[in-house]
């Protein structure tokens, strides 16, 4: 006898930034094969949004695609004010979209990138949090956030005093949100990756060798897959993880565990 498909997330309306690109695409196509209806929040690629768009089609569901530079809050209150419209109320809300280290030491740095990166990878995930709470109060609670942050919420690197300044600002936006929420019964976590292959370390998946350097730093010896974390979020906005909340729950193949190694 077959194995009957198992849709947990069915009918439910999950929006996700950053869903044109790498873990963003990943976790749409994941929640859309558990059954959920994905509001698709895109930047920049229309092109790339279309193709998640498709992934999310050929694994049983559908979507609507969203324009908004989620650094902008006016576009975020516009985008719900259009998924409740057109999509409904949607209990999932999946924070991905981001920017990523510079690399650019402090005192090089200008302002600007530091001022685009803080607005894109924390104001950004507040702005949507906020906006999705309001919508979950009103319907009397209940929902699941889960907010893509990184090790470098804890692993201090030069180069990123925007990116760990904005991923330790989400750390503990995340933990404020979860205990605000609590009593609305509304899950707030956090993933924080490792290295994981997306466009996002186009670099070095494209140099082998490099590649192959920064796995030596990772005890399971590889990057992960968006596919891996996708698991992980499908996870997170379960019922199977309903006691889960102000978390981080790194997926890292033990890097953060093992840096400070050989000191
Ligand atoms: P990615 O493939 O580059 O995806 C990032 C997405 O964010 C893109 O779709 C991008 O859109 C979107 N975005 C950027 N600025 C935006 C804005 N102002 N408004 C709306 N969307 C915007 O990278 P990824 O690896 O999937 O990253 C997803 C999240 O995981 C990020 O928060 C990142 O910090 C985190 N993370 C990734 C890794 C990793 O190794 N890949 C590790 C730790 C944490 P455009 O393409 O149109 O610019």
């Amino acid at each position: 006898m077959k194995n009957k498909v198992q849709m947990p997330l069915k009918g439910m309306i999950a929006v996700v930034t950053g869903a044109e690109s790498g873990i963003g695409q990943a976790i749409a196509a994941e929640f859309a094969r558990l059954g959920a209806i994905i509001a698709i929040n895109y930047y920049k690629d229309k092109a790339a949004a279309a193709k998640t768009l498709k992934m999310v089609r050929d694994n049983g569901s559908s979507a609507n695609l969203y324009q908004a530079d989620v650094s902008d809050y006016m576009q975020v209150q516009q985008l719900y004010r259009k998924v409740m419209k057109e999509l409904g109320s949607p209990y999932i809300l999946v924070n991905s979209a981001g920017i990523n280290s510079t690399g650019i030491y402090a005192v090089d740095m200008d302002i600007e990138s530091f001022d685009r990166t803080i607005k894109t990878d924390l104001y950004g995930t507040f702005y949507h949090c906020k906006e999705f709470i309001a919508i979950r109060k009103a319907a009397g609670g209940k929902g699941k956030i889960v907010n893509i942050s990184s090790i470098h919420e804890d692993v201090a690197h030069p180069g990123g005093a925007a990116y760990c300044a904005s991923k330790g600002g989400v750390r503990n936006l995340t933990r404020v949100l979860a205990l605000e929420v609590a009593s609305l019964k509304i899950n707030v976590n956090s993933i924080g990756p490792g290295m994981i292959l997306t466009p996002m370390n186009q670099k070095v998946m494209d140099d082998p060798k490099a590649l192959k350097e920064a796995a030596k730093h990772i005890p399971l010896d590889r990057a992960g897959t968006p596919e891996e974390v996708a698991k992980l979020a499908a996870y997170l906005v379960s019922d199977d993880a309903s006691y889960a909340t102000g978390q981080t729950f790194f997926l890292d193949g033990g890097l953060k565990i093992n840096i400070g190694q050989g000191a």
